[in-house]
């Protein structure tokens, strides 16, 4: 049996830890150097070999050709990152070769194969990125158990050492490029559990050393008189030795500070930390400021806050300390190697169950229509949690808590950071909305149980599509992080205007899933993924009137009525006031509408072809009389219908009326059947001695079966007219909305 191990696959540095029986807890595995963590630099070389780690940081600090570092900040993108003998990389790749590196180092070392990881990724990062992330690990050969959040990782490896109850802690984590802090609380049970995350991704460690070389180009421009918006070198060469100025400060409460400038020769100066703090005071409190926010996201204050956790490169930085030692109240922990503490909560985490999904309403994108109507979907479920038996077992520690035991006992709940929503069309028809699903800060694995949308296209297709965003903001404004087309939507009258049912979903990695079904149906329906277009420009546009208007499928439908001897006399007088009635209803239909009739005894006629000409077709109804094939009922009108209907566009109804038995009903069945096979849908109204299984039978659906008294056909024949899309509805247009895609018609959006 192999190792299982955490992978902090981090920007600048990587570290991997597995967990130690003897210790009973997580330890770093050095690389074959003897190093605990290894640079996240690349380099490739002439001769096409690749080096991995120190040498190749070492290189391109001295500026060496063919390297590659902080690939991971380009984690998602498609762009090539390098290329370098003719060969193109992208950031997913540069990240396989790191993680192969990583792998084999770590079995070189243990003399053991890897059989599971856990990675890392920042809490903060996207489906795109997490995918991408997924990808590179399968690329290098690893069998990834989970993704998890970066701070989630530091926090279950303090959760290890430090188990209390109740113990709510801040994990403040600021790395090179990325500021991320989220609470975690130690809940009854052994639970870790994130109640909300959040953070800023444009600020970082960069940030400070762009103050470190404000502060020397200002020094140089007031010695020398050399400015460097003058002599941009200048920026440059300082630029480069900014880190180095800063992590110097971290020891010292001076820097000396040595740089060859252009057109002058070595110049050399001192920062002070006090300078250092007072410029870069804004950075630090904006990481405050989110701090705070999130804790009155909670509704909690400081004084709540048990402990606070550092992680990240950047709080090494001595402002740190002071700053929210200043603001909370509390020394923040510093015994955490941030460099270290990632990587060993991962270690922890590949021990651990995996969670299961819990279930989010969002009674806002429900259109009001009961709610049970919906039955869950099923989802694959992540690996089976029979993992959860404790791999390393303790010998002779009995009521003696150990970092393993904790570990192992733990269990952690995450939360989302980003929401999850979809492009919309808002409730006037104006403009483009991000509907939110899923809310930030759910618990994950996480599903939406239902979001109602009315599906809305032109010509009545049977696909829509679907944008996902990540965020709150507007369409453009979002991440999109996928387009996904649902195909095999259909058009009956039970679900009439089209609702498409979306569930989203977190999975435990973090990333999104998406599922649709019709109506109330309990299948999901099939969906693709495709490329996002370039330009989606028309999302952020309002949306033009026009293409709001009500537009409809064509539809065709065939009356038949039963003309034998028992129609004689009101019945049939009253069926046939009834079927113009029907027609009527279809004068304002806002599609291609075409109607015909049959007339059904002991053969078939067909009265009047499919018309567009709704006068010449309720003469034609007119012109039928009793009687006119026969007095019997030897035939059925299904062959007709077929005929009729079969090959025309858009959606194909047949109504067929009758007063009672016909001779062969097995044949009639069995006819009716076919239509239905083709797409057809078929209504049987009854009344006088008509069965009514046999009007089930040849019905598309019990619904579409009804057995009424005589005085109410008109009123069933109108009623049929209204859910097909005619008579007040036709006026709404409720059959559809023209827009050049298909959108979705939020609900209950201002
Ligand atoms: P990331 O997770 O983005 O890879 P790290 O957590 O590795 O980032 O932190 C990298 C950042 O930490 C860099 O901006 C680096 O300058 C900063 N850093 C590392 N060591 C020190 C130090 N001794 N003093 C100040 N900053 C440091
Ligand atoms: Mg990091």
């Amino acid at each position: 049996m192999g190792i299982k191990v955490g992978i902090d696959l981090g920007t600048t540095f990587s570290a991997v830890a597995m967990m130690d029986e003897k210790k009973g807890q997580p330890v770093i595995i050095p690389n074959t150097l003897g190093e605990r963590i290894t640079p996240s630099v690349i380099q490739f070389t002439e001769d096409d070999e690749i080096i991995v780690g120190t040498e190749a940081k070492e290189a391109f600090e001295a500026g060496e050709s063919g390297c590659a570092s902080v690939f991971k900040r380009s984690m998602g993108s498609q762009d090539i990152y390098c290329s370098f003998n003719g060969k193109r990389y992208t950031a997913e790749d540069l990240s396989a070769i790191l993680l192969r590196y990583l792998k084999e180092e770590t079995e070189k070392v243990t003399h053991q194969a890897i059989d599971e990881a856990v990675v890392t990724v920042p809490a903060y990062f996207y489906h795109k990125e997490r995918q991408a992330t997924m990808n590179a690990a399968k690329k290098a050969g690893l069998n990834i158990r989970q993704i998890i959040n970066e701070p989630t990782a530091a926090a279950m490896n303090y959760g290890a050492n430090h188990w209390r109850e109740n113990a709510r802690v801040l994990v403040y984590d600021l790395g090179g490029g990325t500021f991320d802090v989220t609470l975690v609380q130690m809940k009854k049970g052994n639970q870790m559990e994130s109640l909300q995350t959040t953070g800023d991704h444009t600020l970082g460690g960069k940030d400070w050393d762009a103050r470190i070389s404000m502060i020397v180009e200002g020094k140089i421009e007031e010695e020398t008189g050399l400015s460097s918006t003058d002599y941009p070198e200048i920026h440059q060469v300082v630029t480069q030795s900014a880190e180095s100025i800063k992590k110097q400060l971290t020891t010292r409460n001076t820097a000396s500070v040595k740089v060859n400038l252009p057109n002058y020769g070595w110049y050399s100066t001192v920062v002070s930390l006090d300078e250092f703090e007072q410029n870069t005071n804004d950075l630090i409190e904006r990481t405050g400021t989110l701090c705070e926010s999130l804790l009155r996201g909670l509704n909690i204050t400081w004084r709540d806050v048990t402990d606070i956790l550092l992680v990240g490169g950047s709080t090494r930085m001595r402002q740190v300390t002071t700053y929210l030692k200043r603001i909370s109240g509390h020394a923040p922990l510093s015994q955490v190697n941030p460099d270290e503490a990632v990587a060993l909560g991962a270690a922890i985490q590949v021990h651990l169950p995996l969670p299961e999904y819990s279930v989010i309403t969002m009674a806002s994108a429900n259109d009001g229509k009961p709610s049970n109507a919906f039955s869950p979907f099923k989802f694959k479920k992540a690996t089976a949690t029979s993992q959860a038996t404790p791999v390393y077992s303790l010998p002779g520690v009995v009521g003696k808590e150990t970092a393993l035991n904790n570990a192992l006992c733990m269990n952690h709940v995450d939360v989302v950071a980003h929401a999850m929503g979809i492009i919309a069309v808002n409730a006037e028809g104006t403009r483009y909305i991000n509907k939110t699903i899923i809310p930030a800060n759910q618990k994950i694995p996480v599903k939406c149980a239902e979001a109602f949308y009315y599906y809305t296209s032109a010509r009545g297709d049977n696909e829509v599509e679907i944008y996902v965003l990540q965020g709150t903001k507007t369409p453009l404004e979002c991440q999109i992080i996928g387009k996904y087309v649902v195909s095999g939507i259909t058009h009956n009258r039970e679900d009439n205007p089209t609702t498409i049912k979306i569930q989203y979903s977190y999975d435990i990695n973090g990333m999104v899933h998406v599922q649709a079904r019709q109506g109330n149906s309990t299948l999901d329906l099939p969906i693709r993924e495709e490329p996002v277009p370039a330009d989606m420009s028309k999302y952020g546009q309002p949306i033009n009137p026009e293409d709001m208007k009500p537009v409809a499928e064509p539809l065709s439908v065939v009356m038949a009525v039963d003309v034998s001897g028992s129609m004689s006399g009101d019945p049939i007088k009253d069926a046939l006031d009834a079927m113009c009635h029907f027609v009527d209803n279809f004068e304002d239909y806002p599609g291609d509408i075409q109607i015909g009739a049959i007339a059904v005894s002991d053969t078939s006629k067909i009265v009047q072809s499919l018309t567009g000409n709704l006068s010449k077709c309720k003469s034609s109804i007119k012109s039928i009389t009793c009687g006119m094939t026969g007095y019997g009922n030897g035939d059925h009108p299904f062959n007709d219908i077929k005929s009729m209907l079969s090959s025309e566009k858009g959606r194909k109804i047949g109504i067929v009326l009758a007063d009672g038995m016909w001779s062969y009903q097995d044949q009639a069945v069995a006819a009716a059947h076919l239509c239905h096979r083709l797409g057809i849908d078929i209504t049987g109204i009854g009344f006088g001695s008509a069965d009514q299984n046999f009007l089930k039978d040849i019905s598309s659906g019990d619904v579409q079966a009804m057995l009424v008294d005589q005085s109410e056909l008109t009123q069933s024949f109108g009623k049929i007219a209204q859910e097909i899309g005619g008579g007040s509805n036709a006026k709404k247009g409720r059959t559809g909305r023209q827009t050049s895609v298909a959108t979705w018609l939020a609900i209950n959006e201002g």
